[in-house]
C-alpha cells in the first residue's frame, strides 16, 4: 500500500472514527485526517440517558477516545472544531473552516469518506425553537440539557415522540421525579410495532405515572411572553409543561454529498454500493448519513443505528486505503431497549413489510416463560412473521422483562440464517432452572408457528 495515500474523513463520531481506526490497522503508511464540528470524537450518544437519569455523572465518560490519544497513540490528525464546507471532486479537494479561528483551509485527499451523519428532527409547528424545547443529537445537546433540568429544576416534560429512544429517556427523566408525558402521532408507539407489544409497553409506560398519548397530531408549541414553552397543543389537547423534548427521529446529514454532485438513493441518505463507494471515484460513505441494503429484501434502507454505522464505517476506512471490504452484511434493522423493567426487541420484517416485499406471511403470537418462576422467569410475548408456504423465519417482535435478549439474539440468527419453524422447534438449547426454560420459548414459537402455518 503507497505511503502517499491520504485519507480524509469528515465527521468523527461511530463511523468516522470506526473508519479512521481500521484505516490506520490496516494501512501503517497512510496519513489520516480526521475533520470534526464540534470539539469531542467518538461520542457514545447511546448512553446519553443515562448522563440525563444521572446514571452516569461526568460526561466524559461518554467519550470513547479523545482527540489527544487519536493522534499521539494512533497517528489519525484529528482536525475538532473544524467544519468541512465544500467538496471539490475534481481536484480531491475539500474548504474546510476553522471555526474557532474563521479561517478556511484547503485540503486536498486521496481518498475521502463521509461520515456526517444525522440531524434531529425537529417538527415544523410553531415555537419549535423557544427556550425549553431540547433535541439530543450529541454532547452538547446532552450537556445544554442537563444543565437546564439542574438549573431550572423543571416538574414537568412532554416527550415528542413514542420510539425507543424517547421510551428510553422518559425512563431516564422519571429518576429525576418528573411528571412526564409522551405523545406520538401513530396508532401504535412506533410504525410497524405490533399493537400487542405496543399494549404492552404502554402499560409498563403507565404503571411508571407516565402519562401516553397516541394518534395525536401537535399543531402549536405554546411559549410565555418571556419566551419560555408553556405547553403543548395537539389537535385533541392542551398539554402544559415546563419543557419539551423532541425525539421524532432523524434525516441523514447530505448538503455537503449533494453540492459535490455525489447520488441520493430513493431513501434521501446516500447511496453507496457494497463496499461503501459513491457515485464518486475515490469517495466513500457510512454511518447515518448513508444507505444501507435489508438482508432479506436486499433492497437499500435507510437504518440509522450504532450498529450500521460501526460496521460500515470499518469497510469503508479499509477499502479507502485498498482492501476490498464487502459488507454484504446488511442489516436486519434488529434493536433491543430497555422501558422500565420491560426489554423489547425486533428484528426483521413486519407483517406490512413482509407484504410489501411480495412474501404470503402468518403471523404468530407466543407467550412463553424465560424460566421456572421460582427463579425469576416471567413470561416473553413473541410474535413471529414466517412465509406462509416455506415457514422461513421473515421477522420476530419480543418483549419481557427476562430473558428477551438471549432469544433475541438468537432470533436474528435464525433469520439471517433462512431458517424455518420447523429448525427452531429443533434447536437444541441448553437448560439450567436458575438460567433458562426445559422448553426454551424458541422452540415453543417454533411448534405454535407451524400448527399456525397448517391452518
Ligand atoms: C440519545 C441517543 C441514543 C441512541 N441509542 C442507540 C442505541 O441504543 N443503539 C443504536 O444502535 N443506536 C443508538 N443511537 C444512534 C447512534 O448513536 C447513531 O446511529 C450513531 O451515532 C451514528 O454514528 P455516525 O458517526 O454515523 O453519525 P453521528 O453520530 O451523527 O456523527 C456524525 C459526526 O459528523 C460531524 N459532522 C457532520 N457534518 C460535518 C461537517 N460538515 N464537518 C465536520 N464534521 C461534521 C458531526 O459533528 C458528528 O460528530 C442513539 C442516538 C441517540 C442520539
Amino acid at each position: 500500500m503507497s505511503e502517499r495515500i491520504h485519507l480524509v474523513v469528515i465527521g468523527g463520531n461511530a463511523a468516522g472514527m470506526a473508519a479512521a481506526m481500521r484505516a490506520r490497522r490496516v494501512c501503517s503508511d497512510c496519513k489520516i485526517t480526521v475533520i470534526e464540528h464540534t470539539g469531542r470524537i467518538s461520542i457514545a450518544n447511546c448512553i446519553i440517558p443515562a448522563y440525563l437519569a444521572d446514571d452516569v455523572e461526568d460526561i466524559n465518560e461518554l467519550q470513547l477516545l479523545s482527540p489527544q490519544t487519536a493522534i499521539s497513540e494512533h497517528r489519525i490528525d484529528v482536525f475538532t472544531h473544524h467544519k468541512a464546507q465544500n467538496i471539490q471532486p475534481s481536484k480531491r479537494a475539500l474548504s474546510v473552516e476553522n471555526l474557532e479561528t474563521s479561517q478556511v483551509l484547503e485540503i486536498t485527499y486521496d481518498r475521502l469518506i463521509l461520515s456526517t451523519g444525522a440531524s434531529p428532527i425537529l417538527l415544523d409547528v410553531p415555537n419549535n425553537n423557544t427556550e425549553g424545547v431540547f433535541k439530543l443529537r450529541n454532547l452538547h445537546d446532552a450537556l445544554e440539557f442537563r444543565n437546564f433540568l439542574e438549573r431550572r429544576k423543571p416538574e414537568s416534560i412532554t416527550v415528542i415522540g413514542t420510539g425507543s429512544i424517547a421510551q428510553t429517556c422518559a425512563a431516564a427523566l422519571h429518576k429525576r421525579g418528573m411528571e412526564i408525558t409522551m405523545i406520538g402521532i401513530e396508532k401504535t408507539l412506533m410504525p410497524d410495532l405490533h399493537p400487542l407489544l405496543s399494549e404492552r409497553i404502554i402499560r409498563t409506560l403507565e404503571m411508571n405515572n407516565i402519562n401516553v398519548y397516541t394518534d395525536d397530531i401537535i399543531t402549536n408549541l405554546k411559549a410565555s411572553l418571556d419566551a419560555s414553552v408553556q405547553a403543548v397543543v395537539t389537535d385533541k389537547r392542551t398539554i402544559n409543561c415546563d419543557c419539551i423534548l423532541f425525539t421524532v427521529g432523524v434525516k441523514p446529514n447530505v448538503d455537503l454529498a449533494r453540492s459535490a454532485s455525489i447520488n441520493l438513493g430513493k431513501t434521501g441518505a446516500i447511496k453507496v454500493d457494497r463496499r461503501l463507494t459513491t457515485s464518486r471515484s475515490g469517495i466513500y460513505a457510512c454511518g447515518d448519513c448513508a444507505e444501507t441494503h435489508h438482508i432479506i429484501t436486499n433492497k437499500p434502507i435507510y437504518y440509522p443505528s450504532a450498529t450500521t454505522a460501526a460496521r460500515q464505517g470499518r469497510a469503508a476506512g479499509e477499502n479507502a486505503v485498498g482492501g476490498n471490504s464487502i459488507n454484504d452484511t446488511g442489516t436486519l434493522t434488529s434493536s433491543i431497549w430497555r422501558c422500565f423493567d420491560l426489554i423489547v426487541g425486533r428484528a426483521g420484517l413486519s407483517n406490512r413489510q413482509a407484504a410489501d416485499a411480495g412474501f404470503y406471511y402468518k403471523t404468530t403470537l407466543v407467550q412463553a416463560l424465560s424460566k421456572p418462576t421460582q427463579f425469576g422467569g416471567d413470561y416473553i410475548d413473541i410474535i413471529i412473521v414466517s412465509d406462509s408456504e416455506s415457514g422461513r423465519l421473515l421477522g420476530v417482535q419480543i418483549a419481557g422483562m427476562d430473558g428477551v435478549h438471549a432469544r433475541l439474539n438468537a432470533f436474528v440468527g435464525a433469520i439471517t440464517a433462512k431458517m424455518t419453524l420447523h429448525d427452531i422447534e429443533a434447536l437444541d438449547f441448553p437448560y439450567s432452572p436458575e438460567i433458562s426454560n426445559l422448553r426454551d420459548p424458541m422452540n415453543i414459537a417454533g411448534r405454535i408457528g407451524q400448527k399456525n402455518q397448517d391452518r
